[in-house]
């Protein structure tokens, strides 16, 4: 029985797209990109399959892929043959200032720490909140660019070795748990 919605918020450089396995490629004198990009290691691949087997989440794309559109990324999905699909992607924050309250203003556009863990939130609170759907989320990104409020719900990959089984079943607990 489905109780909730579950969604997946997916980075691919450093957790789909990995290091080693670019280097492997390269390695061999293989190609190492098609025409999205780069290509990922299937062994990532693997543990997402696993992952989505697992919970039935839903993917949301926050990696900056995404800002290709959602339909250069079903377009990947379909083309890589990749497990799951594609259901959103994260909107993009493009600018932000500190201004100091004594009349001074940053001459930086800057992107502060939490940029992206602005943009999940953002993506709930216009999808399930607003529709009401109760909802459970995880998070997988080699960086830590999140809010304080999601940290128990962030898994971090190694860009090196990107997704691992032992990191997919963090994620499923996170899913299927909260
Ligand atoms: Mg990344």
């Amino acid at each position: 029985m489905k109780d909730k919605e579950r969604y997946l918020f997916l980075d691919f450089d450093g957790v789909l797209n990995t290091m080693e396995y670019q280097t492997a490629l390269q390695w061999k004198g293989e190609r190492s990109d098609d025409e999205f990009g780069s290509l990922f290691d299937p062994y990532t691949i693997d543990c997402l399959k696993n992952i989505l087997d697992c919970t039935a989440a839903k993917l949301v794309v926050s990696s900056s892929w995404r800002l290709d559109g959602i339909d250069k990324m079903r377009e990947l999905w379909t083309a890589r043959n990749l497990p799951g699909e594609i259901y959103g992607v994260t909107p993009a924050l493009d600018e932000l200032y500190f201004k100091s309250l004594d009349g001074g203003r940053d001459t930086f556009s800057v992107i502060p720490y939490g940029t992206r863990g602005l943009e999940i939130s953002e993506w709930l609170r216009t999808h399930p909140q607003k529709q009401g759907i109760p909802y459970s989320y995880a998070i997988l990104d080699d960086g830590d660019d999140f809010l304080l409020t999601q940290s128990e719900r962030v898994v971090i990959t190694e860009p090196e070795t990107g997704l691992t089984k032992e990191l997919a079943e963090r994620v499923i607990e996170i899913l299927n748990k909260h």
